[in-house]
């Protein structure tokens, strides 16, 4: 069976939700194989992690010249990984950084690139190269692609597939990749891990609570029902643009792009850049005062209300249980 590249979504060693998810859409497309770059020591660990989603081998790349760099020096050790393994496609995580590993490998390997699917499958009435669906132009169009030049490049946005466990060998590969000088040129100096919270992180969260300016700057109901739930916190730009939270917490056009199983926004009127963060939620509920607000048009569920209300009363139900 013809090799699927994943790459692995870590942060410091400590394998993220979304390489279970793209290794469990791997395993519809051929043989997953998982690729670790960056923290060689903790790869015998994340192999052993992987392996247990269908991870049949785990290349591990590890090298200073890739670990103290940014992104370039990972797009060259897939170029490389690609080259020696022909595989069917590459999987990459749709974060900031995978969507530019993945522009960056597209262009070295002259192939087409797919960026925010939120599902993949492989063509059954054709070559079996893989299909995939995007949400386009703020979510109001659904498109299904297909690379049609070189080998398919595909980033994947996170929670588009529910990691599902199959045992596979994870046998262990060092792959010596060769960094090129001009990949060396935006070095970290340094790195701060972000304060602790407790909560997921935003984009990968299966939960979201989003406030937008209807809070009134009182984010504690937001925080409240986040989590009573175990969701993230996030929130519209009019929010941030007061200052009331920072902008990491921001979804939409010019923020981050959330793809939850559960969306509940209190306070959010619905405007076409917030829903271009969220649209592809699974369940959207919105809380909103006026009963005409652009956010019930994409709704599951919608309550008029006052979020200051609402959601302290939800939160209540839920931790009743
Ligand atoms: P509003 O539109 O003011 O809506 C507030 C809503 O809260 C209203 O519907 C109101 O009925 C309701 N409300 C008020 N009080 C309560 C209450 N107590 N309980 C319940 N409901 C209440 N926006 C983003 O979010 N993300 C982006 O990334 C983004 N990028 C942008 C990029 C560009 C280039 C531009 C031009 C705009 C961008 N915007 C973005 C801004 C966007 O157009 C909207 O202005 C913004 O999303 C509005 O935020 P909001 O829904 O919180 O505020």
């Amino acid at each position: 069976m013809t090799e699927v590249l994943v790459l692995i979504d870590h942060a410091d060693g400590e394998v993220k939700k979304p390489t279970y998810e793209l290794l469990t859409l791997a395993r519809r497309l051929g043989e997953p194989s998982a690729v670790f770059i960056g923290a060689g020591s903790q790869g015998a660990a994340a192999a052993e992690k992987v392996a247990k989603y269908g991870a049949e081998k785990v290349y591990v790349v590890d090298d200073a010249d890739i670990k103290g760099y940014l992104v370039a020096p990972k797009a060259e050790a897939l170029q490389q990984l690609v080259e020696k393994s022909s595989p069917a496609a590459v999987l990459i995580p749709s974060t900031f950084e995978g969507k530019e590993v993945a522009g960056r490998l597209a262009i070295k390997i002259g192939s087409g690139l797919i960026t925010d699917a939120v599902d993949v499958q492989a063509d059954d009435g054709g070559d079996g190269t893989p299909v995939t669906t995007q949400s386009v132009f703020a979510g109001n169009y659904t498109v299904t692609a297909k690379v049609t030049t070189g080998t398919p490049i595909i980033t994947v946005k996170p929670n588009s597939a529910t990691p599902e466990e199959a045992a596979g060998a994870g046998t262990v590969e060092e792959f010596a990749a060769t960094v090129s000088d001009s990949a060396k040129k935006a070095q970290i100096v340094a790195s701060q891990p972000r304060k602790a919270s407790g909560r997921p992180e935003l984009t990968e969260a299966a939960i979201v609570v989003a406030g937008g300016r209807g809070t009134g700057g009182k984010f504690e109901p937001v925080e409240g029902l986040a989590d009573a739930l175990g969701g993230a916190v996030g929130a519209s730009r009019a929010a941030v643009d007061s200052g009331w939270i920072p902008h990491s917490f921001q979804i939409g056009q010019t923020g981050k792009t959330v793809s939850p199983q559960l969306y509940v926004a209190g306070g959010i009127s619905g405007a076409i850049q917030h829903r271009a963060g969220m649209q592809t939620s699974k369940t959207i509920v919105a809380v909103n005062k006026d009963d005409e607000a652009p956010i019930f048009e994409l709704v599951d569920f919608g309550v008029v209300g006052d979020l200051h209300t609402v959601f302290p009363a939800a939160a209540e139900k839920v931790n009743e249980r």
